[in-house]
């Protein structure tokens, strides 16, 4: 189970149903963080979800749209007959701003900075309405930009990823990035650092391995 942190308010049932499917789907060593904005001076970005493991950064941008949808890379798309702007260039350039913005704060994230080059940065497109029809979503995928055609395919699009992933981020690391974003510390402190265990805020001991959490000492 991920270690999951709101750190805003979800803005659709969507939003909801994506973050609990990702914390119930994912294993214990991803962090979840969900709602947040990244205040980039230029364009702040309204993420959706932002998933940190190991294997990389996952910026997930989520639709929950109903009905018939039709689009492709680039250009806008058609929703039940209405154009919207392009979902899969807005997750893309989210990620593009996201990491911009961490590179620019690397040296709060990381123990050390230059180990920002090792992060790798993910998009997602996930279209996760159980009555959207996206037979008509035609996408050419790369490495870097990803899709969830359905809310199920979601956690794989994520774990796919660590066998061809060449670097690691570590634990301390991953809880730098998170506060870059605002992630409370006794989020963090419950999030335990030996089996990545997604403990209560306030445990005193891990319910995964025992080991004493951070607060134990206060
Ligand atoms: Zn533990």
């Amino acid at each position: 189970m991920a270690k999951k942190i709101s750190l805003g308010e979800y803005a659709n049932n969507g939003e909801r149903a994506a973050a609990q499917l990702l914390e119930s789907a994912l294993p214990n060593r991803y962090l979840l963080l969900t709602n947040f904005t990244v205040p980039d001076e230029h364009t702040p970005v309204d993420v959706d979800a932002l998933v940190l493991g190991i294997a990389g950064v996952f910026v997930i941008e989520i639709k929950d749209w109903a009905g018939k949808l039709r689009g492709t890379n680039a250009q806008k798309w058609q929703h039940n007959g209405t154009m919207k702007s392009n979902p899969f260039e807005q997750a893309v350039r989210n990620r593009r701003i996201l990491r911009s913005y961490i590179e620019k704060h690397a040296k709060d994230a990381y123990a050390d900075k230059r180990f920002f080059l090792g992060t790798n940065f993910y998009s997602i497109l996930a279209l996760v309405n159980p009555q959207a029809d996206t037979s008509e979503v035609k996408l050419q995928l790369d490495r870097w930009a990803r899709f969830a055609p359905t809310l199920d395919d979601l956690p794989r699009v994520i774990q796919n990823d660590t066998a061809e992933s060449k670097h690691f981020i570590t634990y301390a690391d991953i809880c730098g990035i998170a506060r870059v974003f605002g992630a409370p510390q006794d989020e963090l402190d419950a999030w335990c650092a030996n089996c990545f265990n997604p403990n209560r805020v306030g445990a005193k001991f891990c319910r995964g391995c025992g080991n004493a959490l951070p607060y134990s000492a206060a």
